[in-house]
């Protein structure tokens, strides 16, 4: 079977060069463990993190040896008496066609509720991440403004449509036309700002006349930094990711942002989706319920094929997926 290594520690932005695709054997499981198929692969921004040498809130991945991020996949072989031959289940497993998981590590999940790549994103790991964030840290009130960079990904999407459930008004930031377009219409965001063909701050005191009471941050850099002159008193800013800065092999220096927290009165807090653990279910079900009342919606770019793994990995990159990014490697 097929199985992806992190070859040498990437410098700047990764290439396929870091990586190595090897063929190993498929394991047997020994008692309590089952062999997984796997089905999806998650790849996410936050796996660029471990790639690098250094402590961080996940340890980093060891050279050789096999990268790993969320799974969803199809019992094989079971010897565990807790899962059967064809459960389909969730959890942290490599990038390889087949994985042993010890049964602690795994859990079921029901592809007859929702599909089962929507466990990886709008009612996974994502979807968990706008929910807490933009919920519990940004607090967004009926009638403020919520500004969300990183808009038309997998967070970001989330983020928007969960501010307008509370009534706020949304506008995103979006690297192409064709993603501010989707999230004013599919996301309905009431604006959407290209980042790459606007002037972000200038674009943003037209657009939010009144100022900004939240700011979801995925990006950090310079489309971070435009926000800060715009907050109003009391603004809340959940710092989720900075994926502008995560390829820079020096520190990223911008203008300093605690005059503006001291004077506007605001809270920034970053945060990881892992502080919500006891809180996972609570929020899982109130996606899935706002899914299923028509309230929520999503987008996933699916890739076809472990072959492109490293592939839809880059490509985050490079702006190229709309809503989660996810590889499909076999059928369930
Ligand atoms: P996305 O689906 O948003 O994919 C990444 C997107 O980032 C790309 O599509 C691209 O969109 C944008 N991007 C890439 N490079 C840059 C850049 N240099 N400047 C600005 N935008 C860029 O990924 P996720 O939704 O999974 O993650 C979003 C953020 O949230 C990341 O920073 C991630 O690390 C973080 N995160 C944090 C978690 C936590 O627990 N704190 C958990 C999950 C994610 P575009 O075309 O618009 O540029």
């Amino acid at each position: 079977q097929k199985s992806i290594q992190l070859k040498k520690r990437p410098v700047g932005t990764p290439t396929l060069e870091d990586f190595n695709q090897v063929d190993v054997a498929i394991p047997e499981p020994s008692e309590g463990e089952v062999l997984v198929r796997t089905v999806y692969i998650s790849v996410d921004p936050y796996l660029r993190g471990r790639m690098n040498e250094g402590k961080s809130y996940v340890p980093p991945f060891q050279l050789n040896d096999v990268i790993s991020s969320g799974v969803v996949g199809q019992v094989e072989t079971s010897k565990s008496e807790h899962f059967s031959e064809g459960d389909v289940v969730i959890g942290t497993l490599g990038w390889q066609e087949y994985n042993l998981a010890n049964e602690k590590t795994i859990r079921k999940i029901d592809h007859t509720q929702a599909p089962a790549s929507a466990y990886l994103s709008i009612l996974g790991m994502t979807g968990l991440t706008a929910y807490f964030g933009l919920l519990d840290i940004g607090k967004p009130q009926a009638g403020e403004m919520v500004v969300v960079s990183g808009a038309a990904g997998a967070v970001g999407s989330v983020v928007g449509q969960l501010a307008k459930i509370k009534g706020a008004r949304v506008v995103g930031i979006v690297g192409s036309d064709e993603k501010a377009n989707l999230i004013k219409n599919k996301f309905g965001f009431d604006e959407a700002i290209n980042y790459k063909t606007e002037n972000v701050g200038d674009a943003l005191a037209k657009v939010c006349p009144n100022g900004i009471d939240v700011y979801f941050e995925n990006v950090g850099g310079e489309i971070g930094d435009a926000v800060f002159p715009l907050l109003n008193n009391f603004a809340r800013i959940p710092v989720c990711g900075a994926i502008s800065a995560y390829n820079k092999s020096s520190a990223d220096i911008g203008p300093r942002v605690q005059g503006y927290l001291i004077k506007t009165s605001s809270l920034m807090q970053g945060f990881t989706v892992g502080n919500y653990a006891p809180r996972f279910k609570e929020g899982a079900d109130a996606l899935a319920e706002w899914l299923k009342e028509g309230k929520l919606t999503y987008e996933e770019t699916i890739t076809e094929g472990f072959d492109h793994t490293i592939d839809a990995f880059l490509d985050l990159f490079k702006g190229a997926n709309v809503g989660k990014a996810i590889v499909k490697v076999s059928d369930i």
